[in-house]
């Protein structure tokens, strides 16, 4: 006859045995281990089912939900996450209240994006475009950027495809990726030298290198113009080979522009959804808290060709259904003046841009003050500086496996009061060394607040 303990050994594997060893006193007699194998057997298959999807295995880290809070300490000098702490203009504020004192404007609106918007974007972008936009077919307002780039990958994105991703990206772009069960491709973007660079100019994609990451399984490749991390505005001949090369191999093209109007002196941008065959490739995205500094309003879109619009409204239906209506509403009136001014100085698709260009320069005069070299950004609000001449030992903190830009910011954070994004978020695996050494700096902020960082800076040795 089998022992008690033998049979306790060939009932109890793998996750039975937690349940298994708890449970197995409460039964007696040999009938005990038929029991508790029932039962046990019952509670693995409850803790499976508490175990998460596979599309979201791996997933659990992100930047934002990890540097937010800490940096929302009022003792800290935040240039972290982007966000404006500069007011956006009062004429999109008081469209707000105006459209939530009407009493229509409180209720749901069009689920594909609120009439007067989708007009507006239709007529912004197709004068920026050169051509007619239809605003109920090929515009889809979501929430924010974030849920056109969501929209866009579930709905052409398919298990198994490939995405190509230029780094350093927007880290949300690997992540959907795979929640759409695709694989992303990786390719850096490298500086021009291999030196040090002093403008995001210098740093290109090698063109054999690109050309060699498509296939036939390439569904799509997602290009950031102006980049988030880095400032650089990809030029037209740059987006001409990457056109050339989804042209060749049919691939789709998932623009992110949400920067778009944030192009200083000398810079231009080019949207690659107007050079040849690409209109009918290319989602573009843009996002309202970017365009009229109101990150917190979360609204965004996708502009592209019906034919691929239309799927992106299908999730849209499937998933959120429509978004807020007031602020729909105020940032339809924000575009309906702003398209009138387009080309005259009070503009704010290009008013905000000369408001910057000051702030950028003065926070990199800082940087070099510091014995720093900046990257300095042709676009957008991000700038990205080397921290090694800071010297900075942090060979006393917990070596846990994380990169040196996490333990730096970290012990910044703590020790020095002021926040800023490891770089390190905005790449894979292998190239985490080559951007370990690089912090990002937010400054669409005010004076005073870059002089703060500016005189923790000066004074780092001090305190
Ligand atoms: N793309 C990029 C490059 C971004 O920096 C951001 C952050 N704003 C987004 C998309 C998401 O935009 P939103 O805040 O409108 O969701
Ligand atoms: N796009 C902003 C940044 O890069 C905000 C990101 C976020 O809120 N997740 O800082």
């Amino acid at each position: 006859m089998m022992g008690s303990s033998m049979l306790h050994e060939k009932v109890t594997t793998g996750m039975n045995f937690f349940w298994h060893s708890l449970n197995c006193r409460r039964f007696t007699g040999l009938s005990a281990h038929v029991a508790c194998r029932r039962f046990c057997t019952s509670q693995h298959k409850k803790m499976s089912r508490h175990t998460p999807a596979k599309r979201i295995e791996g997933l659990d880290k992100n930047v934002w939900v990890a540097f937010t809070s800490v940096a929302a300490d009022p003792s800290v000098v935040n240039l972290s996450q982007g966000f404006p702490d500069i007011p956006p203009p009062s004429y999109i504020k008081e469209a707000l209240a105006k459209a939530a004192s009407v009493d229509l404007l409180n209720q749901y609106t069009r689920g594909f994006g609120h009439p007067s918007l989708v007009k507006a974007l239709s007529q912004v972008y197709g004068k920026v475009c050169g051509r007619e936009i239809d605003p109920f077919k090929e515009v889809l307002v979501t929430v924010g950027g974030y849920g056109s780039l969501f929209s866009t990958i579930q709905a052409l994105v398919e298990v198994g495809d490939e995405v190509i991703i230029i780094e350093p990206f927007f880290d949300c772009y690997t992540t959907m990726v795979r929640m759409a069960g695709a694989k992303p491709v990786l390719i850096p973007l490298k500086p021009k030298s291999g030196k040090t660079t002093t403008s995001s100019a210098d740093w290109h994609l090698d063109p054999d290198e690109l050309a060699s990451k498509f296939n036939s399984k390439t569904k799509a490749i997602i290009i950031n113009t102006p980049n988030n991390p880095l400032g650089k505005i990809f030029t037209r001949d740059e987006l001409q080979m990457i056109a050339d090369l989804c042209v060749q191999h049919d691939t789709l093209c998932f623009s992110d522009e949400v920067y778009e109007w944030l192009i200083y002196k000398g810079h231009e941008h080019v949207k690659i959804a107007t050079l040849p065959g690409m209109w009918d490739r290319t989602i573009t995205i843009g996002s309202a808290g970017k365009t009229f500094s109101v990150t917190g309003w979360k609204l965004g879109w996708s502009v592209g060709p019906e034919h691929l619009v239309k799927h992106l409204q299908t999730v849209m239906q499937n998933t959120l259904y429509t978004c807020p209506t007031p602020l729909q509403e105020a940032v339809a009136q924000g575009f309906i003046l702003n398209h009138k001014l387009m080309g005259q100085p009070e503009c704010y698709f290009s008013s905000l841009a000369e408001e910057l260009e000051p702030k950028r320069d003065r926070l990199a005069a800082i940087l070099q003050e510091a014995g720093m070299a900046p990257i300095i950004p042709q676009g957008g609000y991000f700038m990205l500086v080397d921290v090694t001449p800071l010297n900075q030992d942090l060979s006393h903190m917990d070596d846990d496996g994380e990169a040196y830009d996490y333990k730096f910011i970290k012990w910044m954070i703590k020790e020095k009061k002021l926040a800023a994004i490891p770089v390190t978020a905005f790449v894979g695996d292998e190239s985490k060394k080559q951007f370990e050494k690089y912090i990002r700096l937010c400054f669409i902020k005010k004076d005073s607040t870059l002089e703060a960082a500016g005189k923790i800076l000066k004074n780092w040795n001090k305190i």
